[in-house]
């Protein structure tokens, strides 16, 4: 027989299993809805092809995802090849405050007599003298320092920063940040090769500067977005002077290193958004944006005095070379609307070269406006 007293107790113990399997059950949402934040988060980096993507998911999303006050990536760029290739990708360096270039490598010391791996996640307090690059503009109270590590090259490092302190702790468990910092590694190498093959597939080898593929879409580009904002938009035809002469007197080798030259003197006069590409053999064209014929005028006549103001060092010579350049321009004050803009392009390079041809004539080393633009 059951008493009165035994189903209270049993009604109670049942209430008291409910209850607790309510919140195991709650517990259960909580964590299936973490992880299922989590999963989408690898997703989008995996996801990423391009580096701007990328860098928006880490330091965008990734606090939201992961509740941090900040999260900073640092890439380890000693030659400037990543900013490099990041500029010509026009990325603004200020888009994004929280992408970091380094130097060398943070050498964290070890842990209270524990050598640790330099590639393994470091969580703790925040402290000044190692982590401030890391944190440039927000100082957090816990962090977890991720390196992101590929076949033994370290690439640089994600830095997570919350403002409580219990959050990053050293005794904590590690695997999920493991595998975090290693998607991470694999997503962000896999998005600089990416990038790189892109930047070579638009680059001139010689010169470094851009090719004839790169210039020409780009001004296809430039133009439609002139006809759209009804802005300027000018083009410069460079050619150097008797450069054949260089070749027969000096070699071939010379030659390159003027034309290498020659590259780098015009690229000094330009701002970051104009384009500078190598059209053929001794042939340089300059896009110039938001620029009007008067700009273009300026502009091509330093360009013109930049390459002849100084002689330029070659081997075998033993005083420098006198070398000059012929300059043609033309420019849309906007571009015509009625026409497409590959049409109007085509109309623009002719112009210029016209002008180019014109500058030859009269005797070379001058800058000539076109007459039709
Ligand atoms: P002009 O003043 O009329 O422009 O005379 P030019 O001698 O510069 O013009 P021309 O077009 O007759 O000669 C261009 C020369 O550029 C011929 C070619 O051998 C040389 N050239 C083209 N590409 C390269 C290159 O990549 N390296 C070197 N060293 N020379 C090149
Ligand atoms: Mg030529
Ligand atoms: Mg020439």
């Amino acid at each position: 027989m059951t008493s009165a007293v035994d189903t209270e107790t049993l009604i109670a113990d049942n209430q008291q299993l409910r209850a607790e399997l309510q919140d195991l059950l709650q517990q259960a949402h909580i964590n299936q809805s973490i992880i299922e934040r989590h999963q989408a988060f690898d997703l989008k980096l995996i996801g990423a092809s391009e580096f701007r993507e990328l860098i928006d998911a880490m330091l965008s999303t990734m606090p939201g995802v992961f509740n941090l006050e900040t999260v900073t990536l640092s890439l380890i760029d000693d030659d400037y090849a990543i900013q490099r290739i990041l500029r010509d990708l026009q990325i603004g360096l200020n888009e994004f405050p929280n992408l970091l270039f380094l130097k060398r490598p943070i050498h964290f010391p070890d842990e209270g007599g524990r050598a640790l791996a330099q590639e393994k996640p470091r969580l703790g307090e925040y402290a000044t003298a190692l982590h401030q690059p890391l944190f440039p503009g927000y100082q957090p109270v816990s962090v977890a320092v991720l390196p992101l590590v590929r076949q033994h090259r370290l690439l640089g490092y994600l830095a997570l920063g919350s403002a409580y302190r219990e959050r990053f702790t050293r005794t904590l468990a590690t695997d999920f940040i493991q595998r975090l910092a290693t998607v991470a590694a694999i997503c962000l190498e896999n998005v600089i090769n990416n990038e790189r093959l892109k930047h070579i597939g638009l680059t001139d080898p010689l010169t470094g500067v851009n090719n004839r593929r790169y210039i020409e879409q780009r001004m296809h580009e430039e133009v439609a977005r002139g006809q759209r904002e009804r802005s300027a938009l000018s083009c410069l035809f460079i050619d150097i002077d008797h450069f054949k002469r260089v070749n027969d007197q000096y070699g071939h080798q010379s030659g390159d290193d003027v034309l290498r030259e020659v590259a780098a003197r015009i690229k000094k006069e330009l701002r970051l958004s104009d384009a500078l590409g190598r059209f053929g053999g001794e042939e340089f064209v300059v896009l110039l944006t938001h620029a009007t014929r008067e700009d273009a005028a300026r502009i091509a006549e330093r360009i013109r005095a930049g390459i002849s103001s100084r002689g330029i060092m070659i081997e075998g010579s033993r005083d420098p070379l006198k070398i000059t350049a012929s300059i043609g321009t033309a420019s849309l004050m906007p571009p015509d609307r009625s026409r497409t803009a590959e049409e109007v392009k085509q109309a623009m390079l002719k112009a210029a070269d016209q002008a180019l041809y014109q500058a030859k004539e009269s005797g070379r080393n001058r800058v000539v406006l076109s007459a039709a633009y």
